[in-house]
């Protein structure tokens, strides 16, 4: 590769991650499950759709992170370290708590597109229901998060992406999107992980689960590493409420300076602030 190629495969994958990771965390977390600020039709279908290029049909993000906030850390939480890190990270996805196998998996990059797969296939043949769906009414009611949430549109929004990067860089491309999944994957999982390990970071509120503060994390979550703050508030736009590296509340504000955004809840003793 070329000292060009390098530079172009390198300034495309952190715009990308950047773009998609807060299509996670702007998206599918603080909008669409928290209600954390208001936005027009456009913005919403713009995140949302950033976040469904990895992280599987807004409806079931949703539900799951949910039920995560209802049952934090009890044994009904999908994801929750009481049951070993590696199975709060990667290994709740494919239903084991071997650490080995839990890495393993968590280095496959596209496995959660795997996964996604095999429980489409499994809600065709009526082997899996869409039990989510319950848990998240109001998102039930867009046509764009229904339409996201039919079995096989997430595998083939996957394999336009897998298309697109062999036809624009061969292999390399495939490496790219690769990279990209492995870190997307990962960065989102370490929040259920790392933020929810009792050697990691701080506890500065009692909110009865194990979730924490963890501040060098916070670059490369995009300010979710602030969970500690985020389950005592869950509504709270911001994340970083005591300082700290939090690119999604720095993006919402600049929506909100630009139009596209209004209404950003921040817990009463912080609105001054801010
Ligand atoms: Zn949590
Ligand atoms: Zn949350």
């Amino acid at each position: 590769m070329t000292l060009t190629g390098v530079l172009v495969f390198a300034a495309s994958w952190l715009f990308a991650v950047n773009l998609l990771g807060l299509g996670n965390t702007v998206g599918y977390h603080r909008l669409l499950t928290h209600r954390a600020f208001q936005c027009g039709a456009g913005t919403r279908a713009f995140w949302t759709l950033a976040g469904a290029m990895h992280g599987g049909s807004p409806m079931m993000w949703v539900g799951l992170h949910r039920l995560h906030h209802t049952k934090s850390d009890a044994p009904e939480d999908p994801h929750t370290p009481t049951k070993g890190f590696w199975a709060a990270h990667s290994g709740w996805l494919v239903g084991t708590t071997n650490p080995l196998l839990s890495i393993l998996f968590a280095l496959t990059g596209f496995g959660q597109q795997l996964v996604i797969l095999v429980h489409d296939v499994q809600r065709i043949l009526g082997l899996r229901q869409a039990d989510w769906v319950s848990l998240c009414p109001d998102l039930k009611k867009e046509r764009l998060m229904r339409w996201l949430d039919i079995p096989l549109v997430m595998p083939a929004l996957f394999g336009l992406q897998l298309l697109l990067a062999w036809v624009v860089g061969g292999p390399w491309g495939i490496l790219w999107l690769y990279l990209l999944h492995l870190f997307l994957t990962n960065s989102s999982w370490s929040v259920n992980s790392v933020c929810h390990w009792p050697k990691f970071g701080v506890q500065r509120w009692d909110t009865g689960d194990w979730s924490r503060d963890v501040w060098w994390m916070g670059v490369i979550t995009n300010g979710e590493s602030f969970h500690n703050a985020h389950h005592r508030y869950p509504r709270s736009a911001r994340h970083a409420l005591e300082g700290g590296q939090d690119l999604s509340w720095r993006v919402i504000q600049l929506m909100c300076a630009l139009g596209l955004a209004s209404d950003p809840w921040l817990p009463k003793k912080y609105r001054d602030a801010a």
